[in-house]
This record gives C-alpha cells, sequence and structure tokens, in this order.
C-alpha cells in the first residue's frame, strides 16, 4: 500500500503500518485500540489541547494548511464569550507561534520537506511515520511538541524516576522510531531534534537534544512488546481491557469483587 497525505491516517493505512501513536493506543488498553481500528469505537472528541496543538503545527506546515485548519476548527476555536472572539486557548497557541518565530536558530533549523512520510520495516513489521520538518541533505529532522512547561516532571513507572514531557508522552520511543526508519530509507545517520514550546505565558522555547541511551532503552523495550501487540492487532491473541479508560469504563461489566488495593 502506498501511503500518501490523503490516506495516512486511514484506518485501512493503519492496518498496513503499525504507527507510534497506534502502538502508545496499545500499551495503554489493547481492547480500546482494536476497537478504535476495527470502527466500532471512537474516543469522545478530541480534546481542546490536541487541537492547539495542530493549530501550532499547521502554522509552520504552510499558510495554506494553516488556512485550512482554521476554517475546519472554527466552531471549537471562537467562543461568543471571549472578548477577542478566540477562545484562551488558541490566543496562547499563537503566542506560541510568535515565540518560536523569533527564534533563528529554530526557524533556520525548520527548513526542510513538510509533513514527510516514511515507511520501514522494524522487528518484522510494517510502520508508517509522519515527520514535521524533514532535511535528508543535513540529516536531521525536527518534530514540534507543545507542552504545559517544559520542566514539569512526574513519576514514570517505566523509569521508576520522575521524568520530563519527552519520556512520559512517549516522544523519546517516537523518536528512535523516526531515526530507525529514516536511516533505512536513506541509508545514512539522522539526529533527531524536538522544538519544545510551552503554553505558559510568556511561552518558553528550546530545541532539545535526544540522549541515545534512553532511545536504545525505548527501542529494546519496543522488542520486548511487540510480538504480543502485534497477536492481538492480527486476532491471533485477545486483547487485554485496561479496565481503566473511556473504553473499559463503558464496556467492561462486572463479574466478581475488587480488591481495594487493585484501585
Ligand atoms: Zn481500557
Amino acid at each position: 500500500m502506498e501511503l500518501t497525505q490523503e490516506n495516512y491516517y486511514t484506518n485501512k493505512a493503519s492496518w498496513h503500518y503499525l504507527s507510534v501513536s497506534n502502538y502508545k493506543d496499545f500499551m495503554e488498553c489493547e481492547a480500546a485500540a482494536l476497537a478504535k481500528l476495527n470502527d466500532e469505537w471512537e474516543p469522545t472528541q478530541s480534546p481542546i489541547a490536541l487541537l492547539v496543538g495542530n493549530y501550532v503545527h499547521s502554522y509552520f506546515e504552510s499558510e495554506e494548511e494553516h488556512e485550512k485548519f482554521k476554517q475546519e476548527n472554527k466552531k471549537e476555536m471562537f467562543s461568543s464569550r471571549s472578548p477577542y472572539g478566540l477562545k484562551k486557548e488558541f490566543q496562547i497557541a499563537q503566542q506560541m507561534i510568535e515565540r518560536l518565530e523569533k527564534e533563528n536558530m529554530f526557524m533556520n533549523l525548520y527548513e526542510g520537506q513538510k509533513e514527510a512520510i516514511v515507511t520501514g520495516n522494524i522487528y518484522g513489521i510494517d510502520w508508517k511515520a509522519k515527520i514535521d520538518c524533514l532535511n535528508v541533505e543535513e540529516g536531521y529532522f525536527v518534530d514540534i511538541k507543545t507542552n504545559k512547561d517544559l520542566h514539569e516532571r512526574r513519576y514514570d513507572t517505566r523509569y521508576n524516576e520522575r521524568t520530563t514531557f519527552v519520556e512520559r508522552f512517549g516522544y523519546v520511543l517516537q523518536m528512535a522510531v523516526y531515526k530507525e526508519l529514516l536511516e533505512q530509507t536513506y541509508d545514512k545517520e539522522f539526529v533527531p531534534i524536538i522544538a519544545g514550546v510551552s503554553k505558559q505565558t510568556p511561552s518558553e522555547a528550546r530545541l532539545i537534544a535526544l540522549d541515545e541511551d534512553k532511545m536504545n532503552f525505548e527501542m529494546v523495550e519496543l522488542k520486548r512488546n511487540i510480538d504480543h501487540i502485534q497477536k492481538v492487532r492480527m486476532g491471533e491473541e485477545k486483547p487485554e481491557m485496561c479496565g481503566k479508560c473511556e473504553y473499559c469504563r463503558e464496556y467492561q461489566r462486572i463479574n466478581g469483587f475488587t480488591s481495594m488495593d487493585e484501585l
């Protein structure tokens, strides 16, 4: 299957190729991820945080895409109660754009192919990825990540310590997979860069370098989990319910008692 900008996010494409976000869905809740892929269930409307991220992304993609985004999401972006029309979250999104634009180093780096699609095979499975900004000639790629506070740290059970948003949201794995797919495709090395911008006022902007050891750790974890996830995807193993997510709250039935310590 040939991937294009039009079919990239279709379920057909997601059956052919695994993406990092599909994989993360399966890691969170296998039952919900499978129901979503089967078109049997959809999480309730995308949260505003996602739209804010897309607003910023589309701006740096092209003027055309940004206009298209604004047209398509008018209803979510404007509020009759807001004095400026634009909802507060999107005023901040606008401020984040202006913050990034002030940085020459970012503006100079963010040159290359936008929304670049790349595919490859990792641990026997076909993968797809869409990269915010890919510079093949110079051998690097940039992904813009928006977050509440770039320095926020929270306890992470996988790392057994307080980690940054980069680890917590799976961005280390994402960048490691992208790097691998690019190196397979172009047969050269690629350096991953995260352009982080915070939702604070004023916004903080950083160009974040990825830790090699942490990327390797994520790839080892991926190798350990992927067999089972692939079997669930292919219907060879039964999906497990996480018991906590939106899907499980709706579909899980009581068939016994829950120990209080399990909560
Ligand atoms: Zn669940």
